[in-house]
């Protein structure tokens, strides 16, 4: 899973580089849009030609509701008379293709006999949230040994459930072998119940960053999607993702794997870095050096973060240029490294369900995720790749399996 720099948001306003304030656009929340923060009125008046666009496509959506209630009963708002789902947000203004598919099912249980972490029952991170964020954690043999195994688990969950991904498969059906996989392997799926998140992994297709709720949205020939896995097991929890193309005609579209495959290096030149004395700011200037190289910018809300017997400790590892970050690689650190990166504009936007949250523009964003432990010589990646794990690197398609992707979706 990811981390926000601590409560930190960013102003709305077109290339402002600003920490959000407390003032929010009184239309957006009027029209039910949450998280339209701004820096500053001056901000926010100097934005309010482009801001306002929004309201109108917020307004839309909304009369575009109301209307098609009118002439047809079968409207996004009520449950589909033959399947039973519904969109609960219909009047949202989606930047993007990707749309929420309710009811959640029933929250998973985890048996009573697996440890479980301290939110599994009030979702709250107590010990967490206690943490002094300036002390960074060394393991001793044992920790470390701990992290080894929790993370080679993570590795065989995810590579299970991402081996399941298809065109109509929904990713309630993927959370439901994850967990399945965490349970078998006597692990606790650390995103569930954490701040209250209701499933056991976070399933992002296309345009969402992260966080995104796994619901009964089938995936399409043609999408993308990441798959972020965290487990609990001897009192230590381990994190990865990887971003998957779903079908053939996603791997012959340019721009997903320009995306995919550039987020892929991203984690993997940054991963070259970590060794004993490597500053924890130098990650960033780094992975945005790549994306920028390649056309896509990086998603600066998200970062990296310490693991260990916490989920979410110390330190917060940016992925940006000029950070500020501090704290310097010592063995026996264990942390993250995970780059969201996107096609468009670098911002996001929430769903009002608080937790998916998508580029402002509907681009595609991508992103990969190791739990690495610093060793006395340089990095071990907990969490690596296996020589039969599925997805991994593809070449930019060519000319012709542009034309075959084509062909297959005229077909
Ligand atoms: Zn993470
Ligand atoms: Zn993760």
């Amino acid at each position: 899973m990811t981390d926000p720099p601590p409560a930190k948001r960013r102003c709305l306003g077109t290339d402002c580089e600003n920490d959000a304030g407390d003032l929010q656009c009184p239309s957006c929340l009027k029209l039910g849009t949450k998280d339209s923060y701004f820096c500053s009125q001056d901000c926010f008046k100097r934005n309010w030609a482009t801001h306002k666009v929004m309201h109108k496509t917020a307004q839309g959506k909304l009369q575009n509701g109301i209307f098609s209630k009118l002439i047809t009963p079968r409207v996004v708002s009520e449950p589909d008379p033959v399947t039973g789902f519904v969109n609960p947000f219909p009047a949202y203004p989606y930047t993007g293709s990707v749309r929420p598919v309710y009811p959640l099912s029933a929250k998973r249980e985890v048996p009573k006999t697996i440890p479980h972490p301290d939110w599994s029952e009030t979702g709250i991170p107590k010990a967490e949230r206690r943490l002094n964020r300036t002390k960074i954690e060394l393991l001793d043999a044992k920790g470390q040994e701990a992290m080894r195994k929790v993370s080679k688990l993570g590795r065989e969950v995810l590579d299970i459930t991402a081996a399941a991904i298809k065109p109509g498969v929904t990713t309630d059906y993927l959370d439901e072998i994850c967990h399945n996989a965490c349970v078998e392997r006597e692990a606790y799926p650390s995103p569930l119940n954490y701040n209250r998140f209701p499933k056991s992994l976070c399933t992002s297709p296309n345009e969402v960053v992260c966080h995104g709720i796994p619901d009964h949205r089938k995936l399409e020939d043609g999408d993308i999607i990441n798959l972020d896995i965290s487990l609990y097991h001897g009192g230590y929890h381990s994190d990865l993702n990887e971003t998957y193309y779903v079908g053939d005609k996603a791997k012959a579209n340019p721009d997903a794997v320009r995306v995919i495959e550039t987020t892929r290096e991203c984690l993997q030149k940054a991963i070259e870095l970590v060794k004993p004395g490597c500053p924890i700011r130098d990650f960033g200037p780094v992975i945005e050096k790549h994306a920028k190289s390649r056309g896509c910018s990086v998603m600066a809300t998200w970062g990296g973060h310490g693991i260990n017997t916490e989920f979410h400790p110390p330190p917060w590892i940016p992925h940006y240029a000029k950070n500020r970050a501090v704290g310097t690689c010592k063995p026996g650190m264990t942390f993250t490294i995970e780059p969201i990166l996107t096609l468009g504009r670098p911002k996001e936007v929430y769903w009002p369900d608080n937790w998916t949250n998508v580029t402002v523009d509907g681009k595609f964003a991508a992103q990969f995720e190791d739990t690495l432990l610093v060793t006395e010589t340089g990095v071990e990646v907990l969490t690596a790749r296996l020589p039969d794990s599925p997805g991994g690197p593809i070449p930019m398609p060519t000319t012709k399996d542009i034309a075959d992707g084509n062909e297959t979706k005229n077909a």
